[in-house]
């Protein structure tokens, strides 16, 4: 896992204008820390880090950002816990329902039923709306995850998709184009185009994230995901400072 110092060195090095650190943060309901993400005692050591990046970094301004899972028996503590620090964007995301890792192993996805599948795609738009609902966050992950290794439902979950997505533009959230789902067994960026183009209808922004994890993927897929929004109709790009959006043309 990279240090944040080399990914702001590898931004400066692509000679970004900006870079968002969005590491991530789970605080899971009977308290265990989770593998992939930040100790939850981290969090202020995290802040401070990102900050002092910022400050040491000439050209490229690093944007303090964290993507937080949302749970719902602990979103009222997370909501304090987040509270005192001064984030410049919250991601929202849905990593487990239930117990249930969304996108840990393809092996738990090959051990349901046609039903269970169905199921827990239905759960998971389920969630996002929740989360949105929530208004903690500011921009909606990977908005349809439960692709990644390829599963998808054997119902029409349409409707499911429009009223998470109902939820996101009442609670002014944009959405990430997240371009890592091309690499993976999905093979299309996160989410579809035809939920692209939906958000576009509400007048939902985007904006491209590389979900990198490590500095060689800092930009990966960019260029893919620029035309992705523009066929998709947008026009522009959200950016964030302090909580507050800005749209830039694309
Ligand atoms: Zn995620």
């Amino acid at each position: 896992m990279a240090t944040i110092g080399e990914v702001v060195e590898a931004a400066r090095n692509l000679g970004l204008d900006e870079v968002g650190i969005s590491d991530h943060f789970v605080l899971y309901p009977d308290g265990t820390d989770i593998e992939w993400s930040m100790p939850v005692g981290r969090l202020a050591e995290y802040v401070d880090e990102v900050l002092a990046a910022d400050s040491g970094h000439g050209r490229t301004r690093v944007r303090l950002g964290i993507e937080v899972d949302y749970l719902p028996e602990t979103i009222e503590d997370l909501r304090a816990m987040l509270r005192p620090y001064p984030f410049d964007y919250l991601i929202g995301s849905v990593h487990f329902i239930d117990g249930f890792p969304i996108d840990g192993h393809r092996k738990h996805w090959d051990a349901l039923t046609p039903e269970q599948v169905d199921e827990t795609w239905r759960a998971y738009y389920a969630r996002i709306k929740a989360m949105a609902e929530s208004r903690v966050f500011d921009i909606a992950a990977h908005f349809d995850l439960p692709k990644k290794f390829g599963h998808k439902p054997g119902v029409d979950l349409t409707d499911e998709v429009h009223a998470a997505l109902d939820a996101v533009a009442r609670s002014d959230m944009a959405i990430e184009i997240n371009t890592s789902g091309w690499s993976l067994p999905a093979a299309e960026a996160y989410p579809a185009p035809w939920i692209l183009r939906a958000a576009r209808s509400r007048e939902i922004p985007v904006l491209i994230t590389a979900d990198a994890h490590t500095p060689k993927y800092l930009v990966r897929g960019f260029d893919m995901a620029r035309r992705l929004a523009t066929d998709t109709g947008h026009t522009a790009l959200a950016v964030y400072n302090r909580r507050r959006r800005k749209v830039v043309a694309l």
